[in-house]
Formats: C-alpha cells, sequence, structure tokens
C-alpha cells in the first residue's frame, strides 16, 4: 500500500469566461466557485474536499491533507491510522 502526503492547494479562478470547466472530483458537479482546490491531481469544491474518516473540511482546516489507500484524509486520521 502507497501512502503518501499530499499537498493541497487552493487555487484562485478569476472570471471564469473562456477558460476550461473543471468538474469536481468529489461531487462531480461544475466548479463555478471562485475558489477550488487542487489536490491529487485532481480539481475539488472547497467544500467537497473531506477527510474520508471524519468528515472533515479539509479545506478550511489548512492547506495540507494525507492520502492513504486512495483515502483522503485530515492530518489527525493520517496519523492515527
Ligand atoms: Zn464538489
Ligand atoms: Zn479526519
Amino acid at each position: 500500500m502507497v501512502n503518501s502526503r499530499v499537498e493541497s492547494t487552493a487555487v484562485a479562478v478569476t472570471g471564469g469566461s473562456g477558460g476550461a470547466v473543471r468538474s469536481c472530483a468529489g461531487c462531480g458537479g461544475r466548479i463555478s466557485d471562485r475558489f477550488l482546490l487542487f489536490s491529487m491531481d485532481r480539481y475539488w469544491h472547497t467544500r467537497c474536499l473531506k477527510c474520508s474518516c471524519c468528515q472533515a473540511q479539509l479545506g478550511e482546516i489548512g492547506s495540507t491533507c494525507f492520502s492513504k489507500g486512495g483515502m483522503i484524509l485530515c492530518r489527525n486520521d493520517y496519523i492515527r491510522y
């Protein structure tokens, strides 16, 4: 199993005209928010990037999330498991 630390980067999107439409890796919906997150080579709504264990919204906690076995975890759960 590959455990890895994943940097989650908040990306500011301006305008939205003429740009590529990004779909959220969490809910599959189109991201039209002003801010989105780029993590694990995917784009996320800030509210959709959650810890798989405790459902904490990782976009609000900080800029770093963790990946283990395909799950996205917050720092606490990553250390715990
Ligand atoms: Zn979403
Ligand atoms: Zn958690």
